[in-house]
């Protein structure tokens, strides 16, 4: 397969002379590169300068002074990209550009349209100045164009590179069109940010780019197909059957709707319990005194940003008990959640994220346990919206199913909160949210009564709308599932991560 070597970087004029001499020597460490994309601002001090050791080089700017869009070569290897169009290398590789900000977007909306509707094929390479608004949106920030919306969906280029985020890297994980093909979205910032400034990977040219690219395992829904409010092809419920997932397996809860008898599940076979001889004891990250530790199999989560591991484990105790309560030791109790703290204390300082925990407290539950999902920084803001959308779902359209409804607590000490975990009738369903080491959990808990359906994949559902991963609700889905090799890489990464962090370490 032919393909060429693209690095795309973000210079301001400021520092153009010591970017250019950093671009050089990364092409010499990690290329040599066949294409260098350059986004600037205003690029006439980079055309002055020495850039005759380089591969060709594309300088994409905004130039207000003259409305027209061009390409200039302006040396031997250097090309000027103005404005907005559409330039095709020798390669056959395509590259639209829209290097305007917003202000100038809106004033030149129609013109910039225009001349895009004219195209009848797809591209390459996009690159504006801007985001699209649903991929903003998502990121928490506040800015994006519709227009770059209208431009990525006609182009659906397989990269698109935006520079409007000066200070921040960000990579959104790819998505698919209908037409099949797969698209990327990444945010490069400024070479002074001290972030990562230049981004560099190989692309298809010549015949073979047309091949169908491998799905990659991360794959999200495609942000700028928003599903309409009364559509029946909403991706994470698309019908009851998935609701309840009842799977002796998944050492679950047993409240199927049709079939409320207790099932006696025995330690020997059961999923969680050590005396199981098909115990997966290849994903154990650690073992306590009462709680063990394992990843989790068919992971939610997927590498995201630092992390690359997908981050889901389980906290399980070692005996076989349905759930907690204050029945049981006050000792397993804080053990567990020892464990819960260090694992948010990994993910925060180690990796940047917050996490989320989510469990069930049934008596009809066969063994109790924790899973602890990692988040992005800027989805907790998002986690309560998610919720109240699943339990809309959950409530209206699955009526079957036990009424949810959750109240939020500030933290694990609470009066409020202990009145109803301590009181050993109630059934629950609980989520912390743990945004910094430093602050008090956030928690949200529902009851339920214990002869009352509920969907056991609440939790997962919940935190794949979050991270909009519709295809990973299930654990046994063939998106989820790895294999034992993959299993144990995944549970090699945790444990390294967590050397640092394991309570088990320091109980004795
Ligand atoms: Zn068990």
């Amino acid at each position: 397969m032919r393909s060429v070597k693209v690095l795309v970087t973000h210079i301001s004029e400021g520092e153009a002379d010591e970017a250019i001499k950093k671009v050089k020597k990364v092409n010499e460490k990690s290329g040599p590169f066949d294409l260098i994309i350059v986004f600037s601002k205003s690029c006439d001090k980079i055309t002055k300068l020495d850039t005759g050791s380089l591969p060709q080089l594309l300088l994409v700017s905004s130039d207000d002074k003259d409305n027209n869009s061009k390409a200039k070569e302006t040396g031997e290897n250097v090309t000027v990209l103005c404005n907005f169009g559409t330039y095709k290398l020798a390669n056959g590789i395509t590259i639209s550009y829209l290097a305007h900000p917003s202000k100038v977007l809106q004033e030149q909306k129609d013109a910039i349209l225009d001349k895009f509707s004219k195209m009848d094929s797809r591209v390459d390479v996009l690159i504006t100045e801007e985001w699209g608004l649903p991929i903003s949106e998502r990121c928490g920030r506040l800015s994006g164009s519709e227009i770059i919306d209208e431009l990525a969906k006609k182009l659906q280029a397989r990269y698109h590179f935006a520079f409007s985020d000066e200070k921040n890297f960000y990579e959104l994980e790819p998505f698919k069109w209908e037409s099949n093909r797969l698209s990327r979205f990444l945010n490069i910032p400024n070479y002074r940010s001290g972030n990562k400034w230049a981004y560099a990977f190989n692309m298809p040219a010549g015949d073979s780019k047309d091949e169908e690219e491998v799905e990659p395992p991360n794959l999200i829904a495609n942000p700028y197909q928003k599903v309409g409010k009364d559509s029946n092809k909403r991706p994470l419920e698309s019908g009851t059957e998935d609701m309840i997932d009842y799977d002796s397996k998944s050492c679950g809860s047993e409240n199927r709707n049709d079939n409320k008898k207790m099932r006696t599940i025995l330690p020997s076979n059961c999923h969680f319990c050590f005396s199981n001889p098909n115990l997966e004891d290849h994903m154990i990250i650690s073992i306590g005194k009462l709680v063990y530790l394992t990843t989790a199999k068919g992971p939610l989560s997927v590498p995201k940003g630092d992390m690359d591991m997908s981050g889901h484990c389980l906290i399980i105790p070692i005996e076989h008990i349905p759930r907690l309560g204050p029945s049981k030791s006050e000792e397993l109790a804080e053990s567990i959640l020892a464990y819960e703290s260090s694992l948010m204390k990994m993910n925060y300082v180690r990796f940047d994220m917050c996490t989320v925990v989510f469990e069930i407290q049934s008596d009809r539950s066969i063994h109790f346990h924790k899973q602890v999902v990692p988040i992005p920084k800027y989805l907790v803001l998002k986690f309560r919206a998610a919720l109240d959308r699943q339990v809309h779902f959950n409530n209206e359209k699955f009526t079957r199913n036990a009424k949810l409804e959750f109240q939020c607590y500030d933290s694990h000490t609470s009066k409020e909160y202990l009145d109803v975990i301590n009181n050993q009738s109630n059934n629950y369903l609980q989520f912390t949210v743990y945004e910094t080491p430093e602050s008090q959990p956030k928690i949200y808990l529902a009851t339920f009564n214990v002869d009352e359906t509920i969907d056991l994949q609440f939790g997962r559902r919940v935190l794949a709308f979050l991270l909009n991963l519709p295809r990973r609700v299930k654990w046994n889905s063939s998106t989820c599932l790895q294999n034992k090799q993959q299993e144990s890489v995944e549970t090699e990464k945790f444990l390294k991560a967590y050397k640092d962090y394991d309570v088990s370490l320091k109980e004795n």
